[in-house]
């Protein structure tokens, strides 16, 4: 079976070298569907309590809400840096307090200080299920992610990983001592 989970994100991007309107920068809001497929777990009867993808997922995806996400080659990134520099908030500022956590993949980078995501790839839906695929894959049984942002939408199924040790108090993983990191419960 599976628990379903969506996120909302709101960011700034462009296509940079496409032929048409997005090559301009503009914005959206964003949403994230992720669904994790794993056996019911019986104590909780749940597969796996929807707060708890969100809150695994938006630690990392938080990165993405009220950001700019540009291409590693497009002009105006350098740009953009030198006008936070010369502003004096490229690295971070007190009020910039909703901070995911930094991350790196082959993919893309994450800058939280300065609210930016380098992709490797344009960040179109398409792009984006294959960055959160990627960021996420080692911590959910994800099966399918939905992306849509506008008009445009995208999706793609992923054979998830074997079955998930959860607690049967809380259903949360359980951590590699066998222990809840959440309610204690040990085996
Ligand atoms: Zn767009
Ligand atoms: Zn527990």
């Amino acid at each position: 079976m599976k628990s379903i989970t969506t996120l909302d994100l709101q960011y700034a991007h462009r296509f940079y070298g496409f032929k048409g309107e997005a090559q301009y920068l503009h914005g959206h809001t964003g949403i994230l569907t992720i669904e994790v497929e794993d056996s019911v777990n019986e104590g909780v009867n749940m597969v796996f309590p929807c707060n708890e993808i969100k809150k695994i997922a938006w630690e990392t995806l938080k990165n993405f809400d009220h950001s700019l996400i540009l291409r590693q080659d497009d002009p105006l990134l350098p740009a953009i840096l030198d006008v936070y520099e010369k502003q004096g908030i490229k690295n971070g500022t007190p009020t910039n307090t909703m901070k995911g956590c930094a991350f790196k993949t082959d993919l893309a980078t994450a800058y939280p200080d300065c609210r930016l995501v380098v992709t490797k790839e344009t960040m179109t839906v398409e792009g984006m299920i294959k960055i959160v695929y990627e960021l996420l894959k080692d911590k959910l049984n994800i099966s399918k992610i939905t992306f849509t942002s506008g008009v445009n939408a995208a999706s793609e199924e992923f054979k998830p990983s074997e079955t998930k040790d959860r607690c049967p108090l809380c259903g949360i993983l359980m951590n590699e001592k066998g222990v809840c990191p959440k309610c204690g419960y040990k085996k």
